[in-house]
């Protein structure tokens, strides 16, 4: 065994000695199998959330009602999950109540695929009652059970699938992809912060453009906020080579290929839930990126957009345009580095040495001067000194 698991064997072992069973399971076991990066140790144990408690000093409460406490050992934090199973399902979304039980083989029974339902003990024993492990060699995604049954128990198992056919380059199994095809309508009961939550994966992951071209087969992007009646527009982004893009970027050459309206860009990354700080900053390399496909970049727009939006969009604009030499991209940053000022803060002058110099009381003309002199600071009319300022805007009132 190696770490992340090594550090957690310790939790596992005190639950042990408190008399409970306690793996590792979900992601963390199939990525160990699959020998790729472990993000997180997620534990199941047989002991109720109030069990863990008394038995770890630090822990949080982050989903009790599910049976999940966050537990504090070392410097690390596990979630660690009752061993349970799901009574029945509300409108194919979240159970509605949860039963906790003492027995592994039923908790890993209502997991999503058989690859995900592998428990491993502290020594490296793996537990895979439902042929997991063959899923994995196969490189399948396959749930466990009844798919039609496991789909419409929660539908937003099917994104799940297909965010993973990205993350894993895996393929959806027979059974497992007539159940999706069937009965992707149940996607319209899910809430779109899960829905996001997995469509973001998807476009993150390496195999990003075969799990688009799935929700277009199964018609999943009909119960995607705009995206439904789109399948051209989804198939122009499939052309593009997005490796390296951030989620942002992923937003932004999306919606540059749905060719939304300007202002119904705002309207569809508020349905999608994104937050709003996220919001301004697609809004903003799209901005920048129109510009760009129009007209090199100004001096101007270099100055307002900064750093990291010029880096973006040209990026963007590369991918568009299918340009590999990222040369230019260097350039415009030296370009960019060798501005006289950076943004109005870094301008030598205030309203209040306006006001003195030209004895004239505030108003909309002192907006204006400011806004004439960092102009002219950018087109190198005059160095941004304050004395240097001032004689040129003297000149300038006496012309
Ligand atoms: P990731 O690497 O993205 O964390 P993961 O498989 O660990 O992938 P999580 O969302 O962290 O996914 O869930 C942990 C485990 O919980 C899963 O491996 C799976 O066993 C189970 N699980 C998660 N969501 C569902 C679901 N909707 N239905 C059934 N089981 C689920
Ligand atoms: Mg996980």
């Amino acid at each position: 065994m190696k770490e992340p698991f090594l550090s957690a064997v310790p939790v596992l072992t005190q639950l042990e000695d408190a008399g409970y069973e306690a793996y590792f399971v979900g992601g963390s076991v199939r990525d160990y199998l699959l020998n790729k990066q472990i993000s997180d140790v997620d534990i199941a144990t047989s002991a109720t959330p109030e069990e863990v408690k008394a038995i770890f000093p630090k822990t949080v409460d982050i989903g009790i009602e599910h049976g999940t406490v966050l537990v504090l050992y070392g410097q690390k934090s596990y979630e660690i999950t009752t061993f349970r199973t799901e009574g029945d399902y509300q409108d194919f979304r979240r159970p509605k109540e949860v039963a906790f039980i003492r027995n592994l083989k039923e908790d890993l029974k209502r997991r999503d695929f058989t690859m995900n339902a592998i428990a491993m003990d502290k020594t490296g024993q793996v537990i895979d009652p439902y042929n997991g492990q063959e899923a994995i060699k196969n490189r399948l995604i396959q749930s466990v059970g009844n798919a039609e049954e496991r789909f419409s128990e929660d539908a937003l198992r099917m994104m799940r699938a297909v965010r993973f056919v990205s993350q894993l380059s895996f393929h959806i199994n027979e059974d497992t992809m007539t159940a999706l095809k069937k009965l992707t309508p149940l996607l319209r009961k899910i809430a779109i912060e899960r829905k996001r939550a997995e469509f973001e994966k998807l476009l993150l992951g390496e195999n990003w453009q075969e799990a688009l071209r799935i929700i277009l087969e199964a018609n999943i992007n009909a119960y995607l906020p705009g995206l439904k009646n789109k399948p051209l527009q989804i198939e122009r982004l499939l052309t593009y080579n997005c490796k390296g893009f951030t989620k942002e970027e992923m937003w932004s050459i999306l919606i540059f290929c749905l060719q939304i309206d300007k202002k119904n860009i705002e309207v569809l990354l508020r349905e999608w839930r994104l937050p709003v700080k996220e919001i301004k900053w697609i809004h903003q390399l799209i901005f920048y990126l129109e510009v760009r496909l129009h007209q090199e970049w100004s001096i101007y727009d270099l100055y307002k957009a900064g750093c990291s939006v010029i880096e973006a969009v040209e990026k963007l604009y590369h991918v568009i345009n299918d340009l590999h030499d990222s040369a230019g991209i260097q350039e415009l940053l030296e370009q960019y580095h060798k501005l006289p000022i950076k943004s109005s803060k870094d301008v030598a002058i205030t309203g209040s040495d306006l006001m003195q110099w030209f004895n004239r009381s505030g108003g909309p003309w002192l907006k204006e001067t400011l806004m004439k002199t960092e102009q002219a600071i950018l087109d190198g009319k005059v160095i941004n000194d304050k004395r240097k300022i001032k004689e040129w805007l003297l000149a300038c009132s006496q012309n």
